[in-house]
């Protein structure tokens, strides 16, 4: 326990102190904190990640929390850089026109809203728009952009101050932070006071079910404090005067869902979305601790089965690299047991070139070193992006590199296809 960690004792939705661990998992670094000083990156301190379930309301969480400025101190994720984002933002942007009125003028607001790449198509269309994002350089970037940001956290003042000069909002938004919030219930109490009578919030997460089903363990790292189901979520929104009314499955990230939500009494019906996944989690148990035991057990095979592997294969004196210096990094190599198999990283991103992973302190290199160098393994750790770096990466595999996917299941990859699992040794 540090003065930048601690333990949630009860759970982010209902405050139910009936909260059990599910799932066990490695202790990991912040996710974002790549450092020059090799030393220094290996004695970064390490945080648990277990995830834990509340027997009160079924809701699936992390309760061990990060200090917020330490957390957000260093993030240097951008929106609109990210593969799929901005096209993924315009068309959603397009769904939410349909759903709700949008005379001109109408005011938009986005809590962390990141670059502005969700409000950049709104002000296209005419809208008045306001962002919230306490990471300073992204609102920075925002604020140059034209889309006026407020680099800060969302805080009851701060809506009531957004209502008293800009008035009630027609929608706001929350798509990159609804995991991202330790006090949900104050964010939500924020939508609450800024919405209009008619107006209407979104927000995306993560949708639990996909993370089960895909073995996205690569999504669970500190920044993400829930891991939501609708069951939990309608119930906890409903608490807060709010109503949800749809729920969209996407396939960004691997699996989320955008729910739609009105102010309690706007006289909108709730949509079979909404009663059609609650009963698809209650077919699933998705609310039973044996569940996400589980998946928890699902997750301990995988990273046997692939230490074993990167084990054999180091001993065989193979060279072991990895994709992508990304968010995920450090999680899969923890979680996979791959802490000390990896000799560099390459990344697209020149800024995170000639620093060191941290916790591991493996340096990252430039992408060309791959062919430079020719590991005979390349660990994806970007696994958002798994499909698109082996077809832009075809040389490596050309001249009998070898990309390894870790989920959902382990597979290695050769230039003609996937290897079998048992012949990738011989
Ligand atoms: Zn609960």
């Amino acid at each position: 326990m540090s003065p930048t960690h601690y333990l949630r004792k009860t759970c982010r939705l209902c405050n139910s102190s009936e909260v059990t661990q599910v799932v066990a998992l490695e202790p990991i670094p912040l996710s974002e904190g790549y450092m020059a000083d090799p030393n220094a990156a290996q004695a970064a301190e390490r945080f648990p990640v277990d995830v834990y379930m509340c027997a009160t309301c079924g809701h699936v969480q992390q309760l061990d929390v990060i200090a917020s400025d330490v957390l957000w101190d260093s993030y240097t994720y951008y929106s609109g850089d990210a593969k799929g984002m901005p096209e993924h933002f315009a068309t959603v942007s397009q769904r939410i026109a349909a759903r709700v009125d949008l005379p001109q003028d109408a005011l938009v607001v986005d809590i962390g809203s990141n670059d502005g790449s969700l409000l950049k198509p709104f002000k296209e269309r005419g809208c008045r728009v306001l962002g919230v994002d306490p990471a300073k350089d992204v609102a920075a970037k925002a604020n140059a952009d034209g889309i006026p940001t407020f680099d800060t956290f969302m805080t009851a003042n701060l809506a009531q101050r957004i209502r008293k000069e800009h008035g009630p909002a027609q929608v706001v938004c929350a798509f990159n932070v609804f995991a991202h919030a330790d006090d949900l219930g104050e964010m939500v109490d924020c939508v609450h006071e800024m919405l209009g009578p008619d107006g209407l919030f979104f927000f995306e997460a993560q949708y639990l079910l996909d993370i089960i089903d895909g073995v996205l363990i690569a999504t669970i790292f500190h920044e993400h404090m829930s891991h939501h189901s609708v069951k939990p979520l309608a119930s906890f929104l409903d608490r807060h005067g709010l109503e949800l009314i749809a729920i969209d499955r996407a396939r960004i990230q691997h699996g989320s869902m955008i729910g739609t939500v009105q102010r309690k009494g706007a006289g909108r019906p709730v949509e079979a979305s909404v009663h059609e996944t609650i009963a698809l989690e209650d077919a699933r148990a998705l609310d039973q601790v044996t569940t996400l035991n589980a998946f928890g057990a699902d997750v301990r095979a995988l990273r046997d089965s692939t230490a074993a592997l990167a084990a054999q294969w180091k001993a065989d004196g193979k060279r072991i690299a990895a994709f992508g210096a990304a968010r995920s990094g450090p999680t899969l190599m923890a979680q996979f047991g791959l802490r000390d198999m990896i000799e560099f990283i390459v990344d697209d991103h020149p800024q995170k070139v000639g620093l060191c992973s941290s916790g591991d302190g493996v340096p990252i290199r430039p992408t060309a070193d791959l062919t430079k160098e020719m590991p005979d393994y390349c660990v994806i750790l970007a696994w958002v992006h798994a499909e698109k770096i082996i077809e832009t990466n075809r040389e490596y595999l050309e001249r009998g590199g070898r990309f390894v996917v870790l989920c959902p299941q382990t597979r290695v990859v050769a230039a003609s296809g996937d290897v079998a699992l048992n012949a990738v040794n011989a």
